[in-house]
């Protein structure tokens, strides 16, 4: 998608501060952080929403969800713990639409959420 901000990321157009990188997801620091560590897991092909995950896609879920496992010991939150989200739609509270996997940690966090 030319136009998507996620999309122009992963394909490095734009800058973010990547965690991880590799040929078909990225990982960066959120630029609004909600916690003291604040990724967003993204693949690089553009998928708008969880609604739009076809059952071919879902090798490539599942390998962000294992970055997920790995960055959150790099940024030494394993055992203290951390939240993985996927806001979807309206109601979720999703803002940029390319689907994207929120890892939070470094604090507390509340439940439920707002
Ligand atoms: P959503 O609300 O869609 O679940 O999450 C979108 C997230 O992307 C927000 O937490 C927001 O701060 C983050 N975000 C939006 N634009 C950018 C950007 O250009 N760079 C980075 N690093 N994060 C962004
Ligand atoms: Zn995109």
């Amino acid at each position: 998608m030319s136009d998507c901000i996620f999309c122009k990321i992963g394909s490095k157009e734009i800058q973010a501060m990547l965690v991880h990188d590799e040929d078909d997801l990225a990982a960066f620091r959120d630029i609004n952080p909600q916690a003291p560590v604040h990724v967003l897991i993204i693949p690089k092909k553009h998928i708008a929403s969880m609604n739009d995950l076809e059952p071919g896609d879902m090798g490539l879920f599942a390998k962000m969800v294992a970055a997920a496992k790995r960055i959150a010991k790099q940024e030494k939150i394993s055992a203290s713990g951390y939240r993985l989200v996927l806001n979807t739609g309206a109601h979720g509270g999703q803002s940029v639409g390319h689907i994207h996997l929120h890892m939070l940690g470094g604090r507390q966090l509340g439940w439920p959420p707002g």
